[in-house]
């Protein structure tokens, strides 16, 4: 199921690489694929101040709600329109949607959430769509354990802080290192109870697939099975793309289906929500890619080439997994 309405291009500026092009060149494209005949669109409801009150603070609300109304900036990067309030609801509606549908969904919101915390916007995110879904799961549901794979480009710092301290929530993020925000080092692993529940997987500029890949089989993809999450939300931005003009990660399509076919050897169903992604040419392949091995439908591979990571991301990232095995052992044994 994709969850998706029109309502969510209207949070726009057309200036800011986080526009409302982003979804309309994905729809079109899933549209002139055909892929859209073969899985059910679904539209969201509009989160409640009650849901939102889950992850952020009364002032953060009212915060967005009245900088939305006279269209002005959170912060630097953060644009809003006078419809950004409503929109932003509705992101974390799509999400609630897929969550509470109980199968696998792709919600296909903006803005996106990730860099959110609990009392402020940042980096394109009002509020935290993907965080806010785990608390539903967790509070609402009966949901014991949540995994959270976050594999936008950049490092997720809202919904790691969001969850910090809580072993219910197993959060991992792949992210390249440096880049904004400038948080997720390994030694993050959480505090207090929830130490060992967080991983970061910090990459250097240059990683492709074959690295990815090789950290997420090697090390994040077994800690989340021995965690047994009763859910899996994705944090899925697509500027780890090599085409991506944010980013400087060498991923191909092919990286986001075979991250989408390893979550569904954990066994549980995976709600993807869209997180970044700015290459309005590869943005729609990958999250065509990414929703293949969900809905069971098969998309044809090759659209784009093999593209070579560079023999010194090999390197670096080979040490990293050494380095994150040893620092997360004492939590997961050697994954
Ligand atoms: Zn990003």
């Amino acid at each position: 199921m994709i969850i998706y309405t029109d309502r969510y291009l209207v949070h726009d500026l057309p200036t800011h690489p986080e526009n409302a092009q982003r979804l309309k060149a994905i729809m079109a494209f899933l549209e002139k694929d055909g892929f859209l005949d073969k899985v059910r669109v679904v539209e969201p409801l509009a989160a409640g101040e009650e849901e939102i009150l889950k992850v952020h603070t009364r002032g953060h609300l009212a915060r967005v709600r009245e900088v939305s109304a006279a269209g002005g900036m959170l912060d630097p990067d953060t644009y809003t329109t006078p419809q950004s309030y409503e929109v932003a609801l509705l992101a974390v509606g799509g999400v609630l949607r897929g969550i509470r549908e109980g199968g696998n969904s792709f919600a296909l919101v903006r803005p996106p959430g990730h860099h959110a915390e609990g009392d402020r916007a940042m980096g394109f995110c009002l509020f935290n769509n993907v965080a806010i879904g785990a608390m539903y799961a967790l509070e609402e549901m009966g949901i014991k354990r949540v995994f959270i794979l976050d594999y936008d480009v950049h490092h997720g710092n809202g919904t790691q802080r969001a969850f910090y301290s809580d072993p219910r929530v197993l959060y991992a993020s792949l992210h390249q290192a440096p880049l904004y925000p400038g948080t997720g080092r390994m030694e993050e692993v959480g505090a207090g109870e929830g130490e060992g529940f967080n991983i970061n997987v910090p990459l250097p500029p240059g990683t492709g697939d074959k690295s990815y890949l090789r950290a997420l089989e090697e090390v994040v993809i077994p800690m989340a099975a021995q965690f047994k999450p009763e859910l899996i939300l994705c944090s899925a931005g697509y500027d780890g793309h090599h085409r991506d003009p944010l980013g400087g990660l060498l991923l191909t399509a092919e990286a986001y289906r075979r991250i989408s076919e390893l979550l569904l050897t954990l066994r549980a169903p995976v709600v993807m929500a869209l997180e970044g992604g700015y290459s309005l040419e590869a943005l729609p392949l990958a999250v065509e890619a990414a929703m293949g091995p969900l809905f069971g439908i098969e998309v044809p591979r090759g659209k784009e080439g093999a593209v070579e990571e560079s023999p010194g991301a090999t390197r670096v990232v080979e040490e990293r997994i050494e380095t994150l095995r040893r620092i997360l052992a004492p939590y997961w044994g050697k994954g």
